[in-house]
């Protein structure tokens, strides 16, 4: 069994194999025990634990460099504008966006989505037209869209998926007319791991000539995400989903279209000259990105995009991948276990459900047992429905879950269908 004391090992993996044990010598929280048994983390699609590489470069920032950004003359200022910005540059490449200013910083993929809905969204969608909305969306991105139809007299239809939780791209094509003016999808479904086409999606949406906003909160931590690679037009991640704080998230969009967009929220640093008779806008992407920003926030990211790119997101996605299949053959051996999700494109995210056993207290069991799954619906709402649940428990796999966690998370259902059964 493995210890709670921290070894002191390289931060990095080797550039051959992806070394596990390497990565979870640089995440504290992992080194701690609950219930008296070494932690396993396994809740990693509602938010990640902070690797050591994080938090160094927060803590120095904020002990050294921290000032408000972009309109300071001293020297602290100036530190702090360009950390902000060089964490923009390396979101905008690991995005693969085609220059800094179509990185905009917001909350988290919440906002991002709320303010795409409240922009381009309020000033492209009118009365009659329709968004169309996976089944599979998490709600926000789902509600924003249905708050902007609301107010439009617009419709926000679902595009459907099947039982093994694949979106239905027929039924896209079906659904595809003149009248739709957006497409929301996810990149991969928090609720089932779904990994979703999204360049052959894009291509069905800008034939029918609306635009394409994915949701990347689940796709940036699991995969390489290449914005123009996927052809979509707007995409959403959070950081707190990637390694780094909550609090700080980002909207990529083409150029183009954010340049044409209104602004959002007013305030400070999204105007260029204010007056009574008139207001500019400043250019992007600040003039999206009004008031004080997440600015620590920001360069935890840039420090956790740093991490990702070095391990290498084909790794991480390859590593992931072998937990999860571990975990899904794992699960499948225990009677009355069923999983939720079996596309054939997955990431790391597991749903399942324990039959006669409500997912509140299997997640309450496996935490007596030191494993922190999640619980419920994962706000996915739609996607309960559909599979004729209330809610699952969800085990998802980050950069520092090993087989052992997996084992551990099997024999602790084990014990949960045991204890019911
Ligand atoms: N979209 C997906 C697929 C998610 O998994 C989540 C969070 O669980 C969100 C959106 C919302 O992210 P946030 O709460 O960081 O805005």
């Amino acid at each position: 069994m493995r210890s709670t004391s921290q070894p002191v090992m390289s931060p990095l993996a080797s550039s051959s194999a992806y070394d596990v044990a390497a990565v979870r010598a640089t995440v504290p929280a992992l080194h701690q025990e609950i219930a008296n048994r070494p932690l396993v983390y396994l809740d990693n699609a509602a938010s990640t634990l902070r690797p050591e590489r994080v938090l160094e470069a927060v803590d120095h920032f904020e002990r050294h460099d921290y000032s408000n950004v972009h309109r300071g003359i001293h020297e602290l200022s100036q530190r702090a504008t360009t950390a902000f910005e060089a964490a923009r540059t390396k979101v905008a490449s690991h995005l693969g966006a085609s220059r800094p200013e179509e990185v905009i910083f917001v909350r988290g993929t919440t906002e991002a989505i709320n303010l795409v809905a409240q922009t381009y969204g309020r000033s492209q969608v009118s009365e009659g037209d329709v968004v169309l909305v996976s089944e599979m969306e998490h709600h926000s991105n789902m509600v924003p869209w249905q708050l902007l139809c609301l107010e439009k007299g617009a419709q926000c239809l679902p595009i459907p998926m099947c039982d093994r939780g694949e979106l239905r791209l027929d039924e896209l094509d079906r659904l595809l007319d003149s009248s739709v003016k957006v497409v929301a999808v996810t990149h991969v479904s928090n609720a089932l791991g779904t990994i979703n086409p999204i360049r052959e999606i894009a291509a069905k949406v800008h034939e029918a000539g609306a635009v394409l906003v994915v949701d990347g909160a689940q796709g940036v931590p699991h995969l390489r995400v290449d914005v123009a690679e996927l052809d979509c037009d707007f995409y959403a991640m959070s950081g707190h989903k990637v390694y780094a704080p909550s609090g700080v998230g980002v909207l990529w969009g083409r150029h183009e279209l954010l340049d044409s967009m209104p602004p959002w929220h007013g305030g400070g640093n999204m105007i260029r000259s204010v007056s009574f008779e008139q207001t500019d806008f400043n250019e992007l992407p600040h003039k999206f990105e009004a008031g004080t920003p997440n600015i620590t926030g920001a360069v935890g990211l840039g420090a956790a995009i740093d991490l990702v790119d070095d391990l290498g997101p084909e790794n991480i996605a390859r590593h992931e991948a072998q937990c999860l299949q571990a975990a899904t053959e794992g699960l499948l051996e225990i009677e009355g276990v069923r999983i939720l999700g079996t596309a054939s494109s997955k990431a790391s995210v597991l749903s399942f459900v324990v039959d006669g056993v409500h997912p509140h207290d299997v997640g309450a069991l496996l935490d007596r047992d030191g494993v922190a799954v999640r619980a419920g619906h994962h706000c996915a709402q739609p996607v309960m429905q559909h599979f004729g649940v209330p809610s699952t428990s969800r085990a998802s796999f980050g950069i520092y879950n090993d087989l052992e966690d997996v084992e551990r998370l099997v024999a602790a259902v084990r014990r949960v269908q045991e204890f019911f059964g």
